[in-house]
């Protein structure tokens, strides 16, 4: 039976009580309301967007207990963990947990203490499914909610059989509500989710893409570890992920950071299931700051003050870019995404998909797509957003190397490449970038001597351009189909119809514009995003820092991680407002009833320690 109907008042409130939130994200009002009414939905949102809460608060309103799907163990138990610390009646059932503790959970649910359980779906269909069954068949339950529910579709990016099975959940429970949510937006995903849930009439409500706390920057790659240190530097003592495209590239990675003096831990498929786990649980309770991953790190990664996602390489697709860098920011603070990229990886791709017998069309336009966003000049946002569907509407994003006006367009791009085309085409196409750039700058190798490449017409053609900034052309070009890039060993250039056309007639450039790295003004640091300069507005950067090791403290003494205990934005908004009093506190944002209770008397404690002795407020860097 449907309850009736909510206001948005009293959701609201239970924001405010349990939560601390004193509004609505996108979506999530209608999301909620859904449950609410008991009707089925589908809630599309981007990483961080704020899906949990829409399945989460309405379990308050509902009577009975909600049964969240959940793929990762891991996962789970941090949102138990918040949920319990903010004073919601949650648990969980997995295999992981010791008899006793299933056991008490078990009589919990017969006595009616909860208002959500979370389980894996192989509960649902693997071993011991009987027994669960039953024993969900003796709870009220009044709905269910699916997360990461793409992992039910051949088309998502994390496919799990096991989620295949909860069809027949909807067959035990005709009557309650399904709700799924996820963070994959593309439309066969979506259609694939109402179809194998069965979801009936669904409400689809599908939010904006757009992360604008995230800057967003792209990298010609050249000398990769100053570029991965340069970025680092903005960033000291943040959290951070380097995803890598192979293990051994991560392995190098962390242990050169380590010598760096970084607290770093590796991550890959490569690894024991122990070191994994000890790696994971490191970067989640902050005992380091950084980990150096293959995509295999990911999912379950609630970590919300991650400050900085660089990808040394660029990934796939643009769905998995999207994924990975959207790990950046879930608190909704300023976060930076770099991606480091060239030419070379998308030949990588091919060929590994190749051999893997993968390589199909599909995959294949995956990649490009992915090539054109590396290559492409003008604003990321845009862009991202743009290739998942939706128009952006703003024109300068205040959040992009584009925007910040990082990068520097080519006067006349039809002429420049016509000459480097050229280039390849007296090589006779032959050679590969490398080769190539030297001739262009009129560098006389003992390679070009010896072809008498450097009596070519076109040797010192583009005699002030820097290496990398010829290959950043020349990996343009090919992004934009213009030069293709072909050889096992030794990858040579060659010109597509589209680069023969554009030799013969400059008309052939169409709209293409290149662009390069503007050179930084001496001792300049990178202008800052719009959200970064506001987020620290009037915050003692010494007393978030204080109260950052007081959450250190509790989460150790709790064995949970910190941002359980609070999340960066409301420890930014403790250090910028100093509540002396209780009441004050409560108006935090992320203090709910509960917290201001457990960790008020603390948090005050701290605060009225340092008045007086702290440098002035101001906005650090
Ligand atoms: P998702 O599951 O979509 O990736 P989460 O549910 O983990 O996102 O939410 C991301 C962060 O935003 C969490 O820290 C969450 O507490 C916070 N959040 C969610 N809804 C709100 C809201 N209405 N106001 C403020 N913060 C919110
Ligand atoms: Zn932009």
């Amino acid at each position: 039976m449907p309850a009736p109907a909510a206001s948005s008042d009293s959701l609201l409130a239970i924001l405010e009580r349990y939560w601390g939130y004193s509004s609505f994200r996108p979506l999530q009002r209608e999301a909620m309301e859904a449950v609410v009414q008991g009707r089925d939905s589908l809630l599309v949102l981007p990483t961080g967007g704020g899906k949990s809460l829409c399945f989460q608060a309405p379990a308050l309103v509902r009577d009975g207990l909600a049964l969240v799907i959940s793929p990762l163990i891991s996962l789970m138990k941090d949102q138990v963990d918040t949920l319990v610390a903010n004073g919601v009646p949650a648990a969980c059932l997995n295999s992981a947990m010791a008899a006793d503790e299933r056991a008490a959970v078990t009589v919990g649910l017969r006595e009616g203490r909860y208002r959500l359980l979370y389980v894996a779906p192989e509960r649902i269909a693997g071993e011991g499914g009987g027994w669960f069954s039953w024993l969900l068949s003796t709870c009220p339950i009044s709905f269910v909610a699916i997360d990461e529910a793409h992992c039910i579709s051949h088309w998502g990016h994390d496919f799990r059989p096991e989620y295949r099975q909860l069809g027949t959940l909807r067959a035990q429970f005709p009557q309650v509500s399904f709700h799924a949510y996820t963070a994959t937006a593309t439309a066969r995903v979506r259609q694939d989710i109402v179809q194998q849930l069965g979801l009936k009439d669904a409400i689809t409500l599908v939010g904006s893409f757009d992360r604008p706390n995230l800057l967003y920057r792209v990298l010609p790659r050249a000398t990769i570890k100053a570029q991965i240190l340069q970025v680092m530097s903005r960033h000291l003592g943040e959290a951070g992920i380097i995803y890598c495209p192979t293990r051994r590239e991560v392995d190098d990675t962390s242990a050169w950071l380590r010598e760096e003096g970084f607290r770093v831990r590796p991550y890959h498929a490569g690894l024991s299931d122990e070191e994994r786990h000890a790696n994971q649980d490191a970067f989640l309770n902050e005992s380091t700051d950084i980990v150096v991953a293959t995509v295999a790190f990911g999912m379950g990664i609630d970590r919300s003050d991650v400050r900085f996602v660089i990808h040394a390489g660029a990934p796939q697709s643009l769905e998995h870019y999207q994924q990975e860098a959207g790990r950046a920011g879930r608190d909704g603070l300023e976060a930076e995404c770099v991606l480091i990229a060239s030419s070379a990886d998308f030949l990588r791709w091919r060929e590994i998909l190749s051999k893997g017998g993968e390589l199909t069309e599909a995959r294949q336009a995956l990649l490009r797509d992915m090539e054109r966003y590396a290559a492409s000049v003008g604003c990321r946002h845009k862009r991202l957003v743009g290739y998942f569907g939706e128009v952006y509407a703003k024109d300068d994003c205040g959040a992009c190397d584009y925007c910040l006006g990082e990068l520097e367009t080519v006067a006349h791009p039809a002429t420049l490449a016509r000459k480097i085309l050229s280039a390849v085409a007296r090589v006779g196409q032959r050679f590969g970038a490398a080769h190539v750039g030297s001739i262009l700058r009129g560098h006389a190798s003992e390679q070009v001597r010896s072809r008498g490449h450097d009596t070519l017409s076109v040797f010192g053609l583009l005699k002030d351009a820097s290496v990398d900034e010829i290959r950043g052309y020349i990996d343009q070009l090919i992004a934009h189909g213009f030069l293709q890039q072909a050889g096992d060993q030794y990858p040579v250039l060659h010109l597509t119809t589209e680069g023969a056309a554009l030799l013969r007639d400059p008309a052939a450039a169409g709209t293409l514009s290149l662009a390069r790295q503007r050179k930084p003004e001496k001792g300049r640091a990178p202008r800052r995003s719009k959200a970064e300069a506001e987020s620290w507005e009037g915050v003692d950067r010494a007393l978030f820092e204080e109260l950052r090791a007081l959450r250190l403290r509790i989460a150790r003494q709790r064995g949970v991680p910190p941002y359980v205990i609070f999340h960066d934005t409301t420890l930014r908004e403790l250090a910028r407002i100093k509540p002396t009093t209780a009441e004050a506190l409560r108006h935090v944002y992320g203090v709910g009833t509960r917290k201001a209770e457990d960790l008020g008397a603390a948090v005050l404690a701290v605060i009225a320690s340092g008045v007086g002795d702290r440098p002035a407020t101001g906005v650090g860097s």
